[in-house]
């Protein structure tokens, strides 16, 4: 333990080579976004930190690699009981550190992250493939599924340690080993796991460093041993990972932003859809890529939506003494709520737009903004077209439903979207037309672990969750057999 401030201790150690080492590069402040204070201070990996990291991995890789997917599910279930042992400890540094209101951390985040590396102990031993044959007179062809090698596994801060169990469950499960690189803003929970996990891996095969994306970062995406990179990021980060990762022709995973379509026919349960779109509008404060964030109303149902939604989003609670009361928490910095700031104002600058509810930063402590909802917004504007990332809400009307798929569709982005409707077979083919990673009818942002998650066009395309994720972690082989020279002159039947 280091790095204590009046009253708190976090673990600040980096894992390398099955080691807990202080990181020996520059000191990184770790906020606490709720009241804007520094928790601690957290040293990053140098160069040479990196450097082991990586060779240990690739020490690492043929032993693990070996390991039956029994022996590898068997410790991932001993990583999921020791996190949800320490459940209430990690929900504790999920909000302290991202600002989340506890309660939610401990039941979502923590939640999730336990059936991740249970999914994937299991999926990991009941995978399935293509038929062995002959598909040439005298060779027997099969097909292996093989780990790739040393895996860069780059996370955000929006889900710290849910992000690392998407990462690190299905790359391990797969049989690579890894060098894991925390968002530099929110290492805390996945440093108090690291002593854990340093005892129940084998040395190497699971190595953290903490630093930021242009250090430590480049310095993974660009090393010749790492033969994957799997990021969960912004997508001008996927844009730098790719020109890095080219130099070497190393795989790539990318998970990039959002900026998903809620599609609202007048035939729309108005009730559910305020509901949903108050929870998963502005769940994690916006920070979310799926996040409900850009509705198309038709024109029967846009205005009591406008009105409705706008109340239920001015009744949030957030920035409350009591976590217990608290629905949503801040932005995750000073810079990211100003951000958020900024494209509200320029969209509030175009005449057209209106603000229902919000469109300002919280006064008192901490990186909070208030819930917004602005309608009148037209398919160009700014506020339509780009992630915020943050607790804002747009809202355009359309007549037609073909308008509105259109309109949905055009975007740069392609992970999540919606389509709210009493009609199963108009939201059937509205699903079906919708360019998007994933679709939900009359509902938004549930995930299972079960399903795969990843985008289209610029929002990436690797797939997270489910046992695609396992695929994207591992590489087709094919074997061919001859068969003997007798086998062929006399056949068997
Ligand atoms: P970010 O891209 O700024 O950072 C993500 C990670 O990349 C961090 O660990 C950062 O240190 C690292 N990084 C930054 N520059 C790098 C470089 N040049 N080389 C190597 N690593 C580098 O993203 P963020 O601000 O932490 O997270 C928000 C973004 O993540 C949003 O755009 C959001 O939509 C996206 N996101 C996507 C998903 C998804 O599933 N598609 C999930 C969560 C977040």
């Amino acid at each position: 333990m280091a790095g204590t401030t009046t009253s708190m201790s976090f673990c600040s150690e980096l894992l390398i080579d099955g080691q807990l080492l202080a990181g020996a590069g520059a000191d990184e402040a770790i906020l606490n976004p709720a009241s804007g204070e520094v928790l601690t201070q957290i040293a990053e990996a140098s160069s040479e930190q990196v450097e082991a990291a990586i060779l240990a991995a690739h020490r690492a890789f043929p032993s693990w690699s070996r390991t039956t997917p029994q022996q590898r599910s068997l410790i991932l279930l001993g990583i999921a009981d020791a996190i949800e042992g320490r459940a209430d400890q990690l929900a504790g540094l999920e909000a302290l550190n991202c600002g989340k209101p506890l309660h939610l951390a401990r039941q979502d985040d923590l939640s999730a992250t336990v059936d991740v590396f249970r999914f994937f102990a299991g999926a990991v031993r009941c995978q399935t493939g293509q038929l062995s044959g002959e598909y040439l007179p005298g060779y027997t062809s099969m097909v292996r599924r093989d780990p790739i090698g040393v895996v860069a596994s780059i996370a955000p801060w929006n889900y710290p340690l849910m992000m690392a169990a998407w990462k690190i469950a299905p790359a391990l499960a797969a049989g690579n080993t890894l060098v894991f690189k925390p968002s530099e803003h929110t290492p805390l929970s996945i440093l108090a796991l690291a002593p854990v996990l340093a005892e129940l891996l084998p040395r190497g095969v699971l190595n953290i460093v903490c630093g930021g994306g242009e250090s430590v970062g480049s310095h993974l995406v660009s090393h010749p041993r790492v033969r994957m990179v799997s990021l969960t990021g912004d997508i001008v980060t996927g844009q730098k990972i790719l020109q890095a990762a080219a130099k070497t022709l190393k795989r790539t995973h990318l998970e990039l932003g959002g900026k998903a379509p809620v599609i609202v026919c007048n035939d729309a349960d108005l009730q559910a859809v305020v509901e949903g779109v108050r929870s998963y509008g502005y769940y994690n404060a916006g920070q979310d890529c799926t996040a409900a964030c850009r509705i198309y109303a038709q024109t029967g149902i846009h205005d009591r939506l406008v009105a409705e939604l706008g109340d239920a989003v001015s009744s949030l609670r957030f920035a409350r003494k009591t976590d217990a009361d608290n629905e949503i928490g801040p932005l995750i910095s000073a810079r990211q709520r100003d951000r958020v700031a900024s494209f509200v104002e320029r969209a509030l600058g175009q005449p057209h737009i209106e603000r229902v509810t919000g469109a300002a930063v919280h006064s008192g402590p901490g990186f909070y903004y208030q819930p917004t909802l602005l309608a009148g917004c037209k398919q160009g504007d700014e506020i339509v077209q780009r992630e915020v990332f943050g607790p804002v809400v747009t809202v355009t009307r359309f007549d037609e439903l073909a308008q509105a798929v259109d309109w949905a569709n055009d975007s740069e982005y392609g992970l999540a979207s919606s389509v709210w409707t009493g009609n199963l077979d108009k939201a059937m083919q509205v699903a079906a037309r919708l360019q998007y990673g994933c679709t939900w009818i009359n509902s938004h942002f549930m995930l299972v672990s079960e399903m795969p998650h990843g985008g289209l066009k610029r929002s990436g395309y690797g797939k997270d969750l489910s046992s695609d994720s396992l695929q994207d972690y591992s590489v087709v082989r094919h074997i061919m057999a001859r068969h003997g020279q007798q086998l062929d002159r006399q056949p068997l039947d």
